[in-house]
């Protein structure tokens, strides 16, 4: 069965219809733009054709590209990937420019064929960019579709025509958002937007199309940058106001990626450049950074990780074989912080949810927080007045247990104390149905040890939240030592339903998540008292792609909650604790009462209103600045070494079992170098043997806590790598 079917009606219109069988959405591959092109080549030879109208079966139009297509462009080309890439890119290019110019003479640009794109509902990335090549861009008035090139937040750029024509249909001032950043826009934006040409009624859609391309002059088909003595909205790079716009960007660009991420830099070159020259040389020259970006290991390992493995992982790819595990009706214990996002993320997604605290009044405020967020969606224009009463409808903020009857699954965000936790645990058993899933959101309490509490532990499970619940798009689901498949199943399914992505882990200390990230801050701490500048190691860590620094972290997640985590922690360890010189910042800092962000005073200072307004000058008091700074790379190896040590040894140990869930769980859940594709692509792409060489320096300047563990020296001695070793089913891009 083919993607693309074309039909030709009695007025001569085409309709190219774009359905790919057994999808929900049309992507892109090989074998469809082929298909495309022979349907564009035969209505463009057949003199019975008036015009083209492409559009799609589905409800969208299309989601992209698929993007194993370019691994295949790449292996196809043997010893010179990079010239099957640009090769394989020109061919799309080529496609497009054909739709384009649709059979005119490429002189005169009289002879072509109107052909338009109707869009039904979202249009992304290449779903766009052969719309972007039509003559005229329909959409139904639809407020859910998404129109956009998201390309760069995979860590590529919209390398098939997107970028060339988008700047040279809108200026790259205002070009800018939509590639720079990937922002998306439902039509009516997207119209205001000057990105697509009309909005109409969805029932009128392929009649209005229709319309237009009976009625099309030869001067309606001719691009701008087709016609003579086009110019550039906003200017060229040499005109003033261009030259303005290029040395902004530029600075903006760097400003916001820290030079880290290839995709932005070539994107901008190809932008930049491509404004110099001709429409079609400007392709070329899209091409070949295009190429250039793709070559580059980081973008392999972004596509990876946040577009292949993401999405394999929320659809379930460790999931347990039992049936659907779906979630009705959602009990939430606690309506502090978490609990209260937890119940405005579930009933945002069509779930009944019993919200409940210790008292009304304290479950009525958790309620309220649904309310905060849902009005702050309304000013935004993204939520609708119905939308709001309806999620508002589907909590019910109670002190009452009883109203749990019926929750197929409950998750408490009690305080993080035992005690507390096994009394709900308990109250909450006693009323639910034998087949209910009991989960905990504790951040630091073993699961196993929580689960004594439970009557069946089979059903007792860690679902672990990322604060604020709203924005974070990870779930930690941590088994414990006796929890079931069923539990498993429940809770993936039920983070499947809120559209999140899950990892699945095992019960040990910290989890996954924060047992990498609280090493990063210690880490940080640690160099204050050494006297290592805190401006150094705060901008060593932005410099690589980490999205806070340590000190800037710890002010967040407040200093007291460390302190609280480090006397645990000891508490636990005994002897064998390794945090002392950490502690000894931490709790100067606490008796001080310098506790973060929320007390006003931290690591940083603050105004009246909250404001960071930098680095504690305290802080060289106490811990005075060596006159020997390290140097740049060295702090930032020991920042970035001592996370993925610690994803290495959580794999090692059997916490994580699959590396994809630890590279994506690392950049969704504490935004570990998005660039890198997450710790484990970062260690394959500087190579398990270096890896080593640095642990081994780094373990005799600073001590074991850089030892390579013996997971990582044996893929070195090997000249081995993780995804090579252990992604089975997992098809790098
Ligand atoms: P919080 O103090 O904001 O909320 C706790 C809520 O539980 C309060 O509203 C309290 O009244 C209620 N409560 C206490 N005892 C109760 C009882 N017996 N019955 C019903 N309600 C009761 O705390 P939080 O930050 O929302 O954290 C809750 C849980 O989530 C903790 O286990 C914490 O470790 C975990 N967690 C927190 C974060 C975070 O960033 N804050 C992140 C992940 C997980």
């Amino acid at each position: 069965m083919a993607d693309f079917t074309c039909s030709v009606d009695a007025d001569g219109i085409a309709t190219i219809t774009w359905d790919v069988p057994g999808k929900s959405m049309n992507v892109l591959n090989l074998e469809g733009a082929a298909e495309l092109e022979a349907h564009v080549d035969s209505a463009l030879a057949d003199p019975a054709v008036a015009g083209v109208i492409l559009t799609s079966g589905k409800k969208d139009f299309a989601g992209g590209m698929d993007l194993n297509v370019i691994a295949k462009m790449k292996e196809s080309a043997g010893t010179d990937p990079a010239q099957g890439l640009f090769d394989g890119i020109m061919r799309f290019h080529a496609l497009e420019r054909k739709i384009e110019l649709a059979g005119m003479d490429p002189r005169t640009k009289k002879g072509g064929k109107p052909i338009v794109a109707a869009l039904p509902g979202t249009a992304l990335g290449i779903g766009l960019e052969i719309p972007l090549a039509c003559h005229r861009i329909f959409a139904a008035d639809n407020p859910k579709a998404k129109i956009g090139l998201p390309e760069i937040l995979v860590g590529i750029f919209p390398g098939a025509g997107g970028t060339t024509r988008l700047v040279r249909k809108l200026g790259p001032m205002a070009a800018s958002p939509f590639l720079l950043e990937g922002k998306l826009s439902d039509p009516q934006r997207a119209k205001a937007a000057g990105i697509i040409d009309e909005v109409v009624a969805p029932d009128l859609l392929l009649a209005r199309a229709k319309e237009w391309v009976l009625a099309a002059t030869e001067a309606d088909l001719v691009k701008p940058w087709d016609q003579k003595g086009y110019k550039l909205p906003g200017g060229a790079p040499y005109h003033p106001a261009g030259f303005m716009t290029f040395v902004g960007a530029s600075a903006m660009v760097l400003g916001k990626t820290m030079g880290v991420y290839p995709a932005a830099k070539a994107l901008l070159s190809a932008v930049y450049e491509g404004a110099l020259v001709p429409f079609d040389t400007a392709l070329r020259i899209e091409a070949r950074w295009f190429t250039h970006v793709l070559m580059n290991p980081s973008s392999s390992a972004m596509i990876r990780s946040l577009f292949i493995n993401k999405a394999a992982l929320e659809k379930g790819a460790n999931r347990p074989q039992v049936a659907d595990q779906k979630v009705a009706k959602l009990g939430v214990l606690g309506a502090g912080m978490m609990g209260a996002g937890i119940a405005h993320v579930a009933a945002s997604s069509g779930i009944q949810v019993i919200l409940i605290d210790a008292t009304q009044e304290a479950a009525d405020r958790g309620k309220a927080h649904s309310q905060g967020l849902l009005d702050k969606g309304i000013k935004r224009g993204k939520v609708t007045a119905d939308e709001k009463a309806e999620v508002l409808a589907r909590i019910t903020a109670t002190a009452d247990y009883a109203a749990l009857s019926g929750c197929e699954l409950v998750i408490e965000a009690v305080f993080e104390d035992p005690k507390v936790k096994a009394e709900v645990t308990a109250k909450a058993e006693a009323v639910l149905s034998e087949t209910a899933v009991f989960a905990t959101n504790t951040s630091t309490l073993p699961i196993s040890d929580l689960a004594k509490a439970s009557r069946r532990p089979a059903q007792f499970i860690g679902i672990h939240f990322f604060s604020p619940v709203d924005k974070m798009m990870l779930v930690e689901i941590i088994k414990g030592r006796d929890t079931g498949d069923t539990a498993v199943a429940k809770a993936l399914d039920f983070v499947r339903q809120i559209r999140k992505t899950p990892i699945v882990v095992n019960d040990a200390r910290f989890f996954y998540a924060n047992r990498c990230i609280i090493p990063y801050i210690n880490e940080g701490i640690r160099m204050v008292a050494e006297g290592v500048e805190p401006a150094l190691i705060e901008n060593a860590a932005k410099l690589v792609g980490l999205p806070l620094g340590p000190l800037q972290l710890v002010d967040e997640t407040s200093i007291d909650l460390g302190v609280k985590i480090a006397k645990a922690t000891r508490a636990a360890m005994g002897d064998a604790y390794p945090d002392g010189a950490v502690d000894t910042v931490l709790f100067a800092m606490a008796d001080r009462a310098r506790l973060g962000r929320k007390a006003g005073a931290g690591f940083y200072a603050y105004d009246d209103a909250g404001k960071r307004t930098g680095l504690w000058d305290g802080l060289s008091d106490l811990w005075p600045v060596a006159q020997v700074q390290p140097e740049l790379t060295e702090v930032q190896h020991r920042m970035l070494f001592v996370q993925v040590l610690e994803a290495v040894r959580a794999l090692e140990q059997g916490v994580l079992t699959d590396i994809r869930e630890g590279d994506v769980g690392a950049i969704l859940g504490w935004g570990f170098c998005p660039w890198s594709g997450g710790p484990f692509s970062w260690l394959d792409m500087i190579g398990a043997e270096t890896a080593v060489q640095i642990c081994d320096r780094l373990a005799d300047a600073h001590g074991p806590r850089f030892a390579a563990p013996g997971l990582l020296r044996e893929i070195a001695a090997d000249g081995d790598s993780f995804y090579a070793r252990f992604a089975t089913a997992v098809q790098a891009a």
